[in-house]
């Protein structure tokens, strides 16, 4: 068992980051409204993360942590089965093989917290009582300490700490409802209040992309055939490396995708900047059923089921409400087609 985990682990916690990602997702299913990040020392000495959401039942808890206590390796075909599940299920029980993990929690209606505790050798799944408030925490400490050959890959404390840095950025931009506080060996680093009106996410958006692009930034909002684009596309104004400033969100998943990249560089310009990286935050919304999101939970692909359909109502999107915002840039060869 602890072996299949330490394998699972290999495949999806490649770094600190991967392990808040997990984390944060798991808050987000629990249906936090606040999330508070304590990291120290890059993610490496701690990783820790409360929320205020649902909360695990006290007989739950140590079964979130070993799910694959009685399952064993017979055959190669069932270790493949378990590197093809990814996380599913397994977020928890992976962290644990390769680091020293306590899970706190407390549902609504519970008198107390309770807490559980696993190492790479030793757990303690008998829960003890815990004065912690309504919701989770999940407190990671010493990852990769009982790995060597795999800290070893990693890179300085800085390093990891701007991947998950980075990470809570894309994801605060994609659940505006959430409250976000990050913060690296006791200091904050990014505070984001819950958004409910334009302002304020236009404030989170600027806390992330910068002030400039707020300023500058054409709001998209346009749909047609059941698919919507909403979001804000920016004037390449700042110093900021271009890549960075691009966020695209599909059902509220950040994915990178070439057909995407494609319409957006082609309307962008078209209209506004030839031969400028295009820096956008942008939400497209269609039915789940026309779009397949991989099952790897470390990519950040998906496959259009009407990729061509897709791609010409991103570029007759931001074509239209770019020429229509700034129609002194559009030039006089701006050609609109139906869509
Ligand atoms: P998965 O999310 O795929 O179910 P995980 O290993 O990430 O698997 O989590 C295991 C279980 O622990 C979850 O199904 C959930 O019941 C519980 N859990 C984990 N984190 C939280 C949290 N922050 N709040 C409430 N429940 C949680
Ligand atoms: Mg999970």
């Amino acid at each position: 068992t602890q072996l299949v985990n330490q394998i699972a682990a290999g495949e999806v916690v490649e770094r600190p980051a991967s392990v808040v990602k997990e984390l944060v997702e798991n808050c987000f299913d629990a249906g936090a409204s606040q999330i508070h990040l304590d990291i120290e020392q890059g993610g490496l000495r701690q990783i820790r993360i409360r929320d205020n959401g649902c909360g695990i039942f006290k007989e739950d808890l140590g079964l979130a942590l070993s799910r694959h206590a009685t399952s064993k390796i017979s055959s190669l075909a069932d270790l493949e089965q378990v590197l093809s599940m990814g996380f599913r299920g397994e977020a928890l029980p992976s962290i644990s093989s390769v680091a020293r993990l306590s899970l706190i929690s407390r549902t609504a209606d519970a008198a107390c917290a309770w807490k559980v505790s696993a190492d790479g050798s030793e757990t303690e799944l008998d829960p003890q009582p815990d004065p912690h408030p309504p919701g989770t925490t999940v407190d990671v400490r010493d990852l990769f300490y009982n790995t060597p050959a795999r800290r070893k890959f990693l890179k300085t404390e800085k390093t990891e700490f701007a991947h998950i840095e980075a990470l809570i950025q894309k994801l605060a931009l994609s659940r505006f409802d959430v409250g976000f506080v990050l913060q690296h060996n006791q200091k904050e680093v990014l505070n984001f209040k819950p958004a409910a009106d334009d302002a304020a996410r236009l404030k989170r958006v600027a806390g992330v992309c910068g002030p400039q692009f707020v300023e500058n930034a054409v709001t998209i909002d346009f749909s047609a055939s059941g698919l919507e684009l909403s979001g804000w596309v920016g004037l390449p104004t700042f110093s900021r490396s271009q890549p960075d400033m691009q966020f695209f969100y599909v059902n509220g998943r950040l994915i990178k995708d070439r057909l995407v990249a494609h319409a957006i560089k082609q309307a962008y310009q078209d209209v506004l900047y030839h031969g400028r990286h295009p820096v956008f935050v942008l939400y497209l919304n269609l039915d789940p059923a026309l779009v397949d999101v991989n099952a790897h939970p470390a990519k950040l692909e998906v496959r259009f089921r009407e990729g061509r359909m897709v791609h010409d109502f991103l570029f007759q999107a931001l074509h239209r409400s770019l020429a229509a915002q700034r129609p002194e840039a559009a030039g006089p060869e701006l050609k609109i087609v139906d869509f």
